[in-house]
């Protein structure tokens, strides 16, 4: 195996004893494009994927060195803004109103904050919001378009004080992470008591996942860990984490979103991109029509307490 690749134990319990699901389709050096964009299409490429015999948690290994990996996502450039922003705004509105359901107007945390939608609508509510994300270029979007306190650095090199924050968020984050326990770890440390953490990450156990296999549109080399409700809950509990649920928010879905894939998959996209814009007539009005959904279908979504 090439040298830029590393071993994980089982990044949940620590064990190192698996089952291989099913095995890797990437080429050595398919890392290096390795920044997606939502013309992301199904059947794309993966890691090997392994379930761990002790606690049945679904992980790719090996993966990317992860300094390889904070790299790649540091570099991201937010090409593919004009296409997520009408629907990232409309389910962080919902993602806000689950928060609130448990605690109000304090001081939040959102760690992988992209380009800010959840924290603008967050502000909007009455939280004082903090940010970091990897990518600079996302980092410049949030401040620049939102004006918001995002920071472009690693989570583990901030170094937060101990019981700090009221709230933390993590939206689709701990599938990237090569380390997720260390990371919620953390999280529970610059917690105040009573704070609550929400995390949300693909369920390779929802319908999609179930009815698609490998071509679930969540195997994709950039997402390293598999959750379900069950052993996010476990890993959370382990830590320390009390009153662990399961909950849901309105996830949204543009029609646009939904069509791109679909013209990249018939090999259409390239000579019907103009037309398709986002900021072409048609695009424009594709954009703003919203399929919402359950986020349970495709996701599970947890809250706990410190
Ligand atoms: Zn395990």
């Amino acid at each position: 195996m090439n040298s830029s690749f590393e071993y994980r134990n089982c990044p949940c319990c620590g064990q190192n004893d698996f089952e291989v699901l099913f095995e890797s389709n990437m080429k050595a050096d398919d890392f290096q494009g390795a920044v997606e964009t939502v013309y992301m299409i199904p059947g794309g490429r993966w890691g090997r994927h392994v379930k761990c015999r002790s606690c049945k948690f679904i992980y790719v290994n090996p993966i990317y060195k992860a300094s390889e990996i904070n790299k790649a996502y540091s570099q991201r450039k937010s090409v593919d803004v004009s296409i997520i922003r009408e629907n990232r705004l409309r389910a962080s509105e919902s993602q806000v109103g689950l928060v609130k359901q448990y605690k109000n107007g304090t001081y939040l945390l959102d760690i992988g904050c992209g380009e800010g939608f959840f924290l603008f609508n967050a502000s909007r509510a009455g939280y004082i919001t903090k940010g970091i994300e990897l990518s600079q270029d996302a980092v410049e979007y949030a401040r620049r378009e939102f004006g918001l306190d995002v920071e472009a650095k690693p989570f583990e090199e901030l170094q937060f004080p101990e019981d700090h924050f009221d709230v933390i968020t993590l939206w689709q984050v701990l599938e990237h992470v090569p380390y997720p326990r260390m990371i919620l770890e953390e999280v529970r440390r610059i917690l105040k008591p009573e704070g609550l953490l929400v995390a949300s990450t693909p369920n390779i156990e929802g319908i999609p996942a179930k009815m698609l296999g490998k071509r679930w549109w969540n195997v994709r080399r950039l997402h390293i860990n598999q959750f379900t409700v069950k052993t996010l809950t476990t890993v959370l509990k382990n830590i320390g984490f009390r009153n662990i649920s399961s909950v849901s928010y309105k996830e949204s879905i543009s029609l646009l979103m939904l069509f791109l894939p679909i013209l990249k998959y018939l090999k259409l996209y390239e000579p019907l991109k103009d037309l398709f814009h986002p900021r072409s007539m048609l695009g424009k009005v594709m954009n703003k029509m919203m399929l919402a959904y359950s986020s349970k279908l495709d996701n599970c979504t947890v809250i706990g307490f410190k």
